[in-house]
């Protein structure tokens, strides 16, 4: 154990050479820390009180190695926007893994350390403000209850960054239960080497799937697994309004957490169309696209898995593509039942879903603020405001109250039930690139602010009000580029 505290054991590098290249991270001039996320660190049994501000920004610079980790960049290849491409850590290098005080195995990654072979031309740098972006929203999704990658640390390097204009250069360090990622899959799938495919596989199985070991169709039961967790985690992003903007294949990782903020944001006003990424021009990451699309890249996942499922091809393709269909039925469940969830109903009732699907399609029509709606139902009395008095919502209204008399729990636990579902404060877009502006510029008070907001986003407090406004028109951020 080092004097931090971290306790590393490295289990990625014992895959195939193929898999992995072990280097350092580039030295960087001057680091300096913006932002080290401490209650993270305690849960992660690790501690820098003790440390100068110059020994924390040299570790979470890169500059100051602890003496267990062994840093490598990860071989991985993805479908990005549906086309084919070799990936890897471009400009990621895991520092290696490392165990909690409650045994679980994570990995801490650099994101922004330089360049690695797989950079494919890129600088292997990261710019100030999508590395805060990453930071804010990850511990939003966290305190959200969504399954995420986490941000422990901050640094600026001290060097600038070139992309339209030249930026502070900074360096994330990412906490993440593995990055195995369908693109790994992908990748091995590609090797002229069955094996290859085989060892990622029972690595997989090892580090996140320990109890199916004794199943009888392993590959299978991984893959159902996937399909579940991917299932659940999308029906989070849609239930508080999260569009993730680059759901590649190499951006969605089998331990089913949230991964790669990169131009994603949460959706204002109510509209399935919603797209931030400024390269999606086709919208197809938007809102309402992302559970088609994540059955997509799980398809490409159970192409992987194809050798193993079966040695008979043809049977392995039909037990595969029964899986694969079968994320429609999981989602659909797990999306009814959220959404159920965000009105406060128990039970089930023949007509659920058309009160729901008639309650969104009033909010599109209105351009009603999907926060601040659900928020708004979640009070004893009638929501108050000029949108809420017209005959539309009115008698959409009453039939909810009809819907509720029916309810197998009292009052109370509905308002609750809501509660617990409904955020009154997320990340809006255009409160994150003011902090970013702000923080770019030097000014770190805004961050910080921002950053406690988002801790308690299902409490509702007096201090919220001007984190809780939608954008005023000029205010409004259309596009969110790419954390490159
Ligand atoms: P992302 O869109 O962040 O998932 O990145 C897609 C791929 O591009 C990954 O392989 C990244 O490592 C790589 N990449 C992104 N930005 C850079 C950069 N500045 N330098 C090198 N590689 C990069
Ligand atoms: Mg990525």
């Amino acid at each position: 154990m080092t004097s931090f505290g971290f306790k590393f054991d490295n289990t990625y590098l014992h895959l195939p050479k193929a898999f992995h290249t072990k280097l350092l991270p580039t030295p960087v001039s001057k680091p300096e820390l913006v932002v080290l996320n401490t209650s993270l660190a305690t849960d992660l049994g690790l501690n820098f009180s003790d440390k100068s501000a110059e020994q924390q920004a040299a570790l979470f610079a890169g500059s100051q190695i602890p003496e267990e980790a062994e840093p490598f960049a990860q071989a991985y290849a993805g479908h990005q926007f549906g086309h084919f491409t070799m990936l890897g850590d471009g400009r990621a290098i895991v520092w290696g893994e490392h165990i909690t005080p409650r045994g679980q195995r994570v990995d801490l990654q650099f994101k922004g350390s330089g360049p690695t072979p797989y950079s494919r031309g890129g600088d292997g740098r990261a710019a100030i403000g999508p590395m805060l972006r990453e930071y804010i929203i990850s511990e939003a999704m966290h305190a959200l209850n969504i399954p995420t990658t986490r941000s422990l640390a901050v640094v600026t390097n001290g060097e600038q960054v070139y992309r339209e204009t030249p930026l502070p250069g900074a360096i994330l360090t990412r906490v993440a239960s593995s990055h195995i990622r369908v693109g790994t899959f992908q990748f091995a799938a590609l090797q002229q080497d069955r094996e290859a495919i085989k060892s990622l596989f029972d690595y997989t199985i090892k580090r996140h799937l320990p109890h199916i070991e004794e199943k009888q169709n392993k590959p299978l039961s991984l893959l159902k697994s996937v399909i579940e967790k991917q299932a659940e985690l999308i029906t989070h992003w849609m239930r508080v309004g999260f569009v993730h903007g680059v759901m590649n294949t190499d951006n969605m990782v089998l331990s089913g957490e949230t991964i790669d903020y990169g131009p994603c944001a949460f959706m204002d006003t109510y509209d399935p169309n919603t797209v931030f990424s400024s390269i999606d021009h086709m919208g197809r990451y938007a809102y309402a696209n992302q559970p088609a699309i994540a059955q997509w890249n799980l398809a490409r996942f159970a192409e992987t898995l194809l050798p193993l499922l079966d040695d008979d091809f043809d049977k392995a393709k039909e037990v595969a593509e029964e899986a694969i269909n079968g994320f429609g039925v999981v989602y659909k469940e797990k999306s009814l039942s959220m959404l159920r969830g965000k009105i406060g109903l128990f039970g089930e009732q023949s007509e659920d879903e058309s009160l729901i699907t008639d309650l969104l399609m009033w909010m599109h029509q209105q351009n009603a603020d999907y926060t601040n709606t659900f928020m708004d139902l979640t009070n004893e009395l009638p929501p108050k405001g000029e949108r809420y008095e017209s005959d539309a919502f009115k008698e959409w209204y009453a039939r909810w109250q009809v819907r509720l008399t029916k309810n197998t729990e009292p009052l109370e636990s509905s308002l609750s039930l809501m509660r617990s579902n409904n955020p009154v404060v997320i990340p809006r877009n255009h409160r994150v690139e003011q902090v970013l502006d702000a923080a770019t510029k030097g000014d770190l008070q805004p961050l910080k602010n921002l950053l406690a907001v988002l801790q308690e986003p299902y409490n509702n407090r007096r201090d919220l009000k001007s984190y809780q406004f939608p954008p005023k028109p000029e205010e409004k951020v259309c596009q969110t580029f790419c954390g490159t």
